[in-house]
């Protein structure tokens, strides 16, 4: 079974997930935004140990409370990237663009790719390679209940912008054709900005990319 909280934190108002088993206990946090010291609580609360930071872009609105979180714990948890976000991550995420300048935490040390299974518990993730709002971008697909966790790939009615270093327009459409849209219409879509919306929906509706 997989619990999963949600946060809005930071500057952009961005999402960040504690996911966990709550039999083993073991959690990872996707994109940890902000107030690192937030989600540790969440953590700490529920008697859940945060092993694994898994980041679907390297975007400083979505590490920001990485170092926080690295600080409170002993064994450090272990970061998760795509090797085409590294330099990226060493640049703190962009942030100086925009007056941030975030403690990045802990170096990456997991290399992300195309259909890497990540394990929390009993439950197994897929990773999916999703560039276009940087080059490394990944989401990660949870079968069992039809929930991706798509970072800023794609929003409820909206896509990741593309005008940032690392960004293109085509290489992000053609990730949500081949990625995103080849899910089960019902799939849970749990953006990093935003509401969550589902794939059925966005097929639909999206004014960017849809089936129309
Ligand atoms: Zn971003
Ligand atoms: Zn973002």
């Amino acid at each position: 079974m997989l619990e999963i909280i949600s946060f809005i934190l930071g500057p952009v108002s961005t999402n960040a997930y504690l996911v966990a088993d709550p039999d083993t206990k073991e959690a990872a946090v996707i994109d940890p935004a902000w107030d690192g010291r937030t989600i540790l609580k969440a953590a700490q609360d529920r008697g859940w140990r945060i092993g694994h930071l898994w980041y679907t872009h390297a975007h400083f609105d979505h590490i920001g409370g990485a170092a926080e979180i690295a600080d409170a714990l002993n064994p450090l948890p272990l970061v998760a990237l795509h090797p085409d976000d590294h330099v990226l991550w060493r640049a703190g995420g962009g942030g100086s663009l925009f007056g941030f300048d975030i403690d990045p935490g802990p170096e990456p040390t997991i290399d992300f790719q195309q259909g890497m299974k990540l394990k929390l518990g009993s439950n197994e993730f897929e990773v999916r390679y999703t560039p276009g709002h940087t080059m490394g971008h990944c989401v990660f697909y949870f079968p069992k209940e039809n929930i991706c966790f798509c970072g800023d790939l794609i929003f409820r009615e909206s896509v990741g912008r593309t005008d940032l270093p690392g960004g293109d327009w085509a290489t992000l459409e053609n990730s949500i054709r081949t990625q995103i849209f080849t899910l089960p219409d019902e799939t849970r879509l749990l953006s990093g900005h935003g509401s969550e919306t589902t794939v059925g929906e966005e097929k639909q509706f999206n004014p960017f990319v849809n089936e129309g």
